[in-house]
């Protein structure tokens, strides 16, 4: 039993790694100031200032309601942090704002059609918060009684009475409130409040009105006083959650246990239809209020011409999230057609578009990023070895250089070196091929592969 609990706590902390490591997992934020301009290193983001300062000015636009139905383009070089950008987004837009993101490639799917999926994609990014009135109830116990079965196997019951201004009042005590009673070890002359809705009873203290015999005791209590006038509190809980969680929970088909799983299938449009006309009642009745996300699409012109005119159509709808795509394309043939345009994206969507393009790093840049990378996978570095990684990455990729973060500092800690050493880097270098000495490779020896289908005129040029 230990053994398996021990394994188990292992696997969750190899989880959490794994996840503080992600690619973009240094990124916390826009690294904006109060007037939107951007730091040049803040919150993990380095450069990139004007897109960072763009994007927001879109975040000040999502938090005002005001951007709905809206597209914007980061359009740049790889590596130049467009992904990076719209997570920093995401975190920057807080728990509250659906955020979704997916790559254009993931519409493609067996188990759904296109704009199936891009219908979810769209619906996930849209937030219902939904507003309760809990009645919460404050007053001093007179009296607690908890009646256990003789046998001790069995339902508790009791009874607890409670007086507030004007009355006291006895409740009926379920399972909840007695575990509550007994956890907050409840009894006469404590004010405590109930939760009505959910049945949880808080301890505040004692009453005023008693205090004096608790002072002879010596028992150490906080005393409270025992609350006059408005002891019937009112308050409002608010629950956001999202179209598409709606969708799945009132699918008969599936049920809301297809949340967890994701296994949502497709999901009939006469559900959906009923379940916008409930909004819309709940809006109007002040119920509800729906807050639009940010729906982000990278690699954008994986997607084809159907989907980009759904897309298209979609944001026309009131409810419409805010979509923003990335792309590292420029000129190139729209898919599913012949025609080309501007990143592979259509003239009528691209023409209700912001574009916000992003620009190559400078070698300064490239070093900040690299640092902040070796700081968040716990990599100590020589300033020398730094350089020469920032040297790479600005011949290669800087995604070639990140990756050699973490293989060289395999590499030190085999020969049991402190930090990595421009040795490390090298050796690094020399074992893990960038794309350009990849494609190098590939002509050179191109005869030694199967299926080789590389002609004389269509070599690559590197
Ligand atoms: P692609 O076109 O290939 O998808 P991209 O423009 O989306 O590339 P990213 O994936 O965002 O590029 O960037 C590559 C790596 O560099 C990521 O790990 C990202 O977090 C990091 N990065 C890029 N730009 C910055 C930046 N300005 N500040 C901090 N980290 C950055």
């Amino acid at each position: 039993m230990a053994v398996a609990a021990a394994a188990k706590i292992a696997e969750v902390r190899e989880t959490t790694r794994v996840e503080r490591i992600g690619a973009h997992s240094h990124i916390r934020g826009l690294g904006l100031d109060e007037s939107l301009e951007a730091r040049h290193v803040s919150q993990g983001m380095v450069g990139q200032v004007s897109a960072r300062r763009a994007v927001g000015i879109v975040l000040q636009m999502v938090r005002e309601g005001r951007i709905a139905g809206r597209a914007v383009l980061l359009a740049g070089q790889p590596g130049t942090g467009k992904t990076a950008i719209a997570t920093a987004l995401a975190a920057a837009l807080g728990h509250d704002t659906p955020f979704t993101s997916m790559a254009g490639s993931e519409i493609y799917s067996l188990e759904m059609s296109k704009t199936e999926a891009l219908t979810q994609a769209i619906r996930k990014s849209i937030g219902v918060r939904i507003k309760e009135e809990s009645e919460i109830i404050e007053g001093e116990v007179v009296e607690v009684q908890i009646e256990r079965p003789a046998t001790g196997v069995g339902t508790k019951v009791g009874k607890l009475i409670l007086k507030t201004t004007d009355m006291e009042t006895v409740y009926d005590l379920g399972g909840k409130m007695i575990d509550s009673i007994l956890k907050e070890k409840v009894q006469s002359g404590d004010v405590i409040t109930i939760d009505k809705a959910t049945g949880k009873i808080t301890r505040l203290g004692r009453s005023f009105a008693r205090a004096r015999d608790y002072d002879a005791t010596g028992q150490q209590t906080r005393f409270v006083q025992c609350p006059e006038g408005e002891l019937q509190k009112r308050k409002e809980v608010v629950h956001t959650v999202t179209l598409h969680e709606i969708d799945v929970i009132n699918s008969r088909t599936h049920g809301f246990l297809a949340l967890f799983s994701g296994d949502t299938g497709e999901i009939k449009p006469e559900v959906r239809e009923q379940i916008n006309g409930k909004v819309a009642e709940w809006r109007e009745e002040g119920k509800a209020e729906i807050i639009p996300g940010v729906l982000f699409i990278d690699e954008v012109h994986m997607l084809d011409i159907e989907c980009f005119s759904f897309l298209n159509r979609g944001l026309e709808n009131e409810m419409a999230p805010i979509v923003i795509m990335a792309t590292n394309r420029g000129i190139t043939k729209i898919r599913g057609t012949n025609y080309k345009s501007p990143h592979g994206i259509p003239l009528d969507l691209l023409d209700r578009t912001i574009i916000v393009p992003t620009t190559p790093y400078d070698e300064k840049e490239l070093r900040e990023i690299l640092s902040i990378r070796c700081e968040e996978e716990d990599c100590q570095m020589a300033d020398d070895a730094l350089t020469v990684l920032t040297r790479i990455s600005k011949e290669t990729s800087l995604r070639y250089g990140m990756q050699l973060i973490m293989t060289s500092s395999l590499i030190a800690r085999k020969r049991k070196g402190h930090e990595v050493e421009v040795e490390d880097i090298k050796r690094a270098y020399q074992l893990f091929f960038d794309e350009g000495r990849s494609v190098q490779f590939l002509k050179e020896y191109q005869e030694e592969f199967m299926f080789n289908e590389m002609e004389e005129e269509e070599k690559m040029d590197v």
